[in-house]
């Protein structure tokens, strides 16, 4: 049997890399993993259990989650244990503690375990923080996405607008800042380039232009 297709997106916080991934796997009929969706749901399931400061405890609710990703229609679909929590894993209480939990090694090991499985099912890609360094690290195609952070705050304000979320543009550059910070300083997968990844800088691009110049990477790659 060949081996499945794995194309790799990392980079900061708002760089892009859902709205690429997502296009990239429509139009190469990949299965798309949205790998901030996992430790999002866990921080979501921490908050609503009021255990988000245990770190005990949310290791061991995380062992007991079944997580799971469904791409429907553009948008993933997260279930935990069969209840649908998509529109709550973006809340600005979630934002501000999702990086602190995913500094844990054991909910880091249980989410990388599930998504090394995701690939088996066929060609795919994945996106995160750490998904071209740690969980696919032999992926056809590594891409590192970036922008200026003031780019990356615009676009992820005017986002949150149309969803109706009332952050203000100041709040959503503070918290995309801490969120870098603190996920490119931990110990355990910090985000960073890997040494074999693409480096693409989308600050001057729109979203059309965005995709056409990636999915000419990928296609010098990998014939799909
Ligand atoms: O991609 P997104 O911004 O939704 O990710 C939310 C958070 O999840 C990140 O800020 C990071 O703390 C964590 N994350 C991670 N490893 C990944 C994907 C996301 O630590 N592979």
């Amino acid at each position: 049997m060949s081996k499945n297709i794995i194309i790799a997106i990392d980079g900061p916080a708002a760089s892009g890399k859902s709205t690429a991934a997502k296009n990239l796997a429509e139009t190469l009929n990949l299965i798309y993993v949205d790998t901030g969706a996992m430790y999002r749901a866990i921080t979501y399931k921490a908050i609503e259990a009021g255990i988000a400061e245990d770190e005990k405890k949310v290791i061991e609710l995380t062992k007991r989650m079944k997580i799971e990703l469904r791409f429907e229609n553009g948008i993933t679909r997260v279930f935990v244990d069969g209840d649908d929590i998509t529109e709550n894993i973006r809340t600005s209480e979630v934002n501000s503690k999702v990086s602190d939990i995913s500094k844990i090694s054991e909910v880091r090991s249980e989410m990388v375990k599930i998504q090394k499985r995701m690939s088996e099912d066929g060609n795919l890609i994945a996106e995160g923080r750490d998904v071209t360094t740690v969980v696919f690290p032999d992926a056809d195609v590594k891409i590192y996405l970036t922008a200026s952070l003031d780019v990356r705050a615009e676009r992820r304000y005017k986002e949150n607008l149309e969803k109706g979320f009332n952050s203000t543009l100041d709040e959503v550059k503070e918290n995309l800042e801490k969120r870098d910070y603190t996920d490119s300083h931990r110990e355990v997968s910090p985000l960073k380039k890997a040494d074999d990844a693409i480096e693409f800088d989308t600050t001057n691009l729109n979203i059309k232009e965005e995709l056409k110049k990636l999915t000419e990477i990928v296609r010098e790659k990998i014939s799909l």
